[in-house]
């Protein structure tokens, strides 16, 4: 490998391939650190699209704030706080409406609450459980057998479906887990790696034994739950006051201006020469020559860019798979639908065989997503169990959107509008084997100075993972600049 030659003097010259909130966390964060560093950066973000944000981005229309990608972000994990504190965005945090934190479940056909207290996997209140009709009394002794099983102490990888049968039992599965879990990833519960995911609840079988157990001992430390305790975790999510879009917006326009190129497709980033020891080659355009260079891509898409330079590091990243999904949001007004909608939506277990996954009540969550009188949801089909569903047109789409808002939620007449959103390839799945997948592909980068990989694809699939993922990627990228110069010097 040729050595890397500094020119202490000459700003470091960075490239940020990919805008989505990662690449714009990676380049924030650099320009952050070499601001207090006082030293001088030459900063570039490409993005293939006309537009940064990736997944996440906002519609603002006929008085409706659209979200065609992330509706929120969860705020026990600290790191998107902690930036939209940094950008001046907390005033702008709205939370979800405390009134009505609970979701449903299709039974059956019907809208079944979720039980109160069921957090993921883990009942923290046994009384809503044992009187729950989402579950048959069969099942709920099966369920109530967690109390008394032993914890497994080998260490053998376990898919989260696996986990959940062997403890809570098959029905709990199908009927609550595999809706509430499978949604939040558009995975099959079956493939994905329980330790990759979930890891907190194999932590709670290694302490307490019994999931019930640590769930219960977890509801009386917190004290006494108030009020609808399924609902105190959507107390911990928030969005932005104008939609999730205006968080890239926020982040884009605190870098320096001419930073960011959209519409500039990167096409290959290979190793140039010792002065410039990486060339990113654009689909269009002359190419760029930087000290270091971070991809933030899809797996897929980083694993096309660096076919030429390490075809065995661009296989494991192909190894990776990804599903894709599709959001529809459907407005209405608000006498057109039956349903009280007094929750935040509704998932569907498999076993209900209906084509789609879920269906959020966008605008009870955050009120002001529609105008008064109105009202916005959005339905998610696709992901890993359906992923047929993905290549219909729009206009099948749009029917088996009007059938089931009709028969679900008592939906009658045309919608305001109906806003089809496609998301293709755009969701990880961290399947059985993924922390061996990631640690490969560290193996194989750490032989490449100068290059780094950041994004959804390793370390955590929410927003605010990723942001964290992403500055830890710029700290390590500016420290190893700023020790590269100081040692040239
Ligand atoms: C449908 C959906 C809903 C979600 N909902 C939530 C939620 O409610 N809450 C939450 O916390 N998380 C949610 N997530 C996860 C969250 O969106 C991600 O954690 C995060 O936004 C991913 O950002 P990213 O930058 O890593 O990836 P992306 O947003 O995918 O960005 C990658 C970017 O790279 C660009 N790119 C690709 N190839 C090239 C190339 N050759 N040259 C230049 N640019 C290129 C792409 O155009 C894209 O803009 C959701 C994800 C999806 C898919």
């Amino acid at each position: 490998m040729a050595e890397v030659k500094f020119d202490p003097a000459r700003a470091k010259r960075v490239v940020v391939v990919g805008g989505g909130l990662s690449g714009l966390a990676v380049a924030h964060r650099i320009h952050e650190r070499m601001q207090s560093l006082r030293r001088p950066v030459e900063l570039t973000l490409l993005e293939a699209r006309e537009r940064v944000g990736g997944v996440i981005w906002t519609d603002h229309r006929d008085g409706f704030n659209v979200e065609c990608g992330p509706d929120s972000f969860i705020t026990n994990k600290p790191w998107a706080l902690e930036l939209c504190g940094r950008l001046g965005l907390k005033e702008k945090l709205i939370e979800t409406d405390p009134g009505r934190r609970r979701s449903f479940v299709v039974r059956d056909g019907r809208l079944t609450p979720v039980p109160e207290g069921f957090v993921l996997m883990a009942p923290q209140r046994l009384g809503p459980l044992l009187a729950t009709p989402v579950i048959s009394w069969r099942g709920k002794l099966r369920m109530l057998m967690d109390l008394f099983l032993p914890r497994r102490d080998d260490d053998a990888e376990e898919s989260l479906a696996g986990f959940v049968r062997r403890r809570l039992g098959r029905e709990a599965l199908d009927r609550l887990i595999q809706p509430l879990v499978g949604g939040i990833y558009t995975a099959d519960p079956n493939d994905l790696s329980l330790k990759a995911t979930l890891p907190q609840f194999l932590a709670m079988e290694r302490e307490h034994r019994s999931l019930i157990l640590a769930g219960l001992r977890e509801s009386r430390r917190r004290g006494r739950l108030s009020g609808q305790a399924s609902g105190a975790r959507y107390g911990l999510f928030v969005a932005l006051e104008q939609g999730m879009g205006a968080f890239p917006e926020a982040l884009a326009a605190a870098l320096p201006t001419r930073t960011i190129r959209t519409g500039a497709a990167v096409r290959r980033v290979i190793r140039n020469d010792p002065v410039s020891p990486w060339l990113v080659e654009l689909l269009d355009g002359p190419p760029i020559e930087a000290d270091a260079v971070v991809l933030t891509t899809e797996a897929h898409a980083a694993a096309r860019l660096i076919d030429t330079q390490d075809p065995g590091l661009s296989l494991q990243l192909r190894s990776i798979p990804y599903a894709s999904s599709i959001i529809v949001n459907v407005a209405y007004n608000r006498d057109q639908i039956q349903h009280p909608l007094d929750g935040f939506g509704v998932v569907v277990p498999i076993i209900e065989r209906r084509p789609i996954l879920a269906i959020s009540f966008l605008s009870v969550k955050f009120p002001n997503r529609a105008p008064m009188g109105k009202a916005l949801v959005r339905v998610f089909i696709g992901g890993a169990t359906q992923p047929e569903y993905f290549d219909l047109d729009d206009t099948a789409i749009e029917e088996i959107v009007r059938r089931e808002l009709g028969e679900l939620i008592g939906a009658s007449g045309d919608p305001i509008f109906i806003q089809i959103g496609r998301h293709a390839r755009s969701m990880p799945q961290y399947t059985l084997g993924h922390l061996e997948r990631v640690e490969a592909i560290r193996r194989k980068l750490a032989k490449h100075s100068g290059l780094y990989l950041t994004g959804v694809a390793f370390d955590g699939v929410g927003i605010p993972d990723c942001i964290h993922a992403a500055e830890g990627t710029a700290d390590t990228l500016v420290n190893s600049l700023t020790e590269a110069a100081a040692s040239a010097a």
